[in-house]
């Protein structure tokens, strides 16, 4: 989804509601987006204050993760908050906090898509106690206790 915001850029003063959904076969062109289950809803405002334009949004999906322990698929909510500077030539692209929109043009999927991966984990737990795997007979400990024996060792 791309926004012309050319005028925003001019107009001090200016401000305009975001309220969006990225669907799924638009996020499918990013690699690195294939775990996203759900469209990403979001929501936000893009304001002119002083002739510094800034984007704030929020946006919820669903991601199908693999657990790193028990390597268990389980799916989570995310809820993210973001903040950007938007500026329209490279030259003003100081802060790490600014998003490019060359010709006051906002490619919101792209940004959308940059925050979701620089928040992601790298790695994930489908819970903070997961027990994962037993080393030896490989049975997942969270579904009860293996019967090898191996689950015994070094808990006295
Ligand atoms: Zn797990
Ligand atoms: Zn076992």
């Amino acid at each position: 989804m791309i926004l012309q915001l050319k005028r925003l850029f001019e107009r001090i003063g200016d401000r305009q509601d975001l309220d969006c959904i990225i669907p799924l076969e638009e996020l499918r062109e990013y690699s690195g987006c294939k775990s996203i289950i759900t469209p990403i809803s979001l929501k936000g405002r893009i304001q002119n204050r002083a002739g510094m334009v800034s984007l704030d949004y929020s946006c919820k999906l669903t991601v199908r993760h693999l657990c790193d322990r028990c390597l268990d698929e389980f799916d989570r909510e995310y809820r993210l908050e973001f903040e950007h500077i938007l500026v329209k030539d490279e030259s003003s692209v100081e802060d790490e906090n600014a998003f490019l929109c060359p010709g006051g043009s906002l490619d919101l999927n792209e940004l959308a898509v940059s925050d979701f991966l620089a928040e992601m984990p790298t790695k994930v737990l489908c819970r903070e106690d997961c027990k994962g795997l037993c080393p030896v007979c490989g049975k997942n400990l969270n579904l009860g206790c293996c019967d090898c024996g191996a689950d015994t060792i070094g808990k006295e």
